[in-house]
């Protein structure tokens, strides 16, 4: 099954993004679609499919660079009082795109969104 997705274009810079920040393990860009404004995507360079395919490592970073994205998150401009960690791993749990993704969503009271 073909492992490409719109995130390996991204990564690449083939297709356009606001990247946030980048290593030589993952890349980090504001979703396009943001449940709230500042929500940013963590993704591996590595175009692993579930998490079933990522390295536990990566996954560790993946964890690592969101966390430092949240304190980011509450002392920029963005001034989030809370943040969500969300993946959706598979179909069922929502999955749309295919390459593993960290959900970084910096939470404000009253913001409306709901987890
Ligand atoms: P999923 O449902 O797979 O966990 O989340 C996929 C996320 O990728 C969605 O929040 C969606 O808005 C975001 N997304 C899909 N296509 C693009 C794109 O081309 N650029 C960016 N920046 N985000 C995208």
């Amino acid at each position: 099954m073909n492992p490409y997705t719109i995130f390996s274009d991204i990564i690449a810079g083939r297709a356009p993004a606001s990247k946030v920040y980048e290593d030589e393990d993952v890349v980090a860009f504001m979703d396009i679609r943001p449940v709230t404004p500042g929500h940013v995507l963590v993704v591996p360079r590595v175009p692993a499919r579930s998490l079933a395919e990522l390295d536990p490592a990566l996954g560790g970073k993946l964890f690592q660079v969101g966390q430092r994205l949240a304190a980011a998150l509450r002392t920029s401009e963005i001034g989030a009082d809370g943040v969500n960690f969300f993946l959706a791993d598979g179909v069922t749990a929502g999955q749309e795109v295919f390459h593993v993704h960290l959900h970084v969503v910096p939470r404000k009271p009253g913001d409306g969104f709901g987890l």
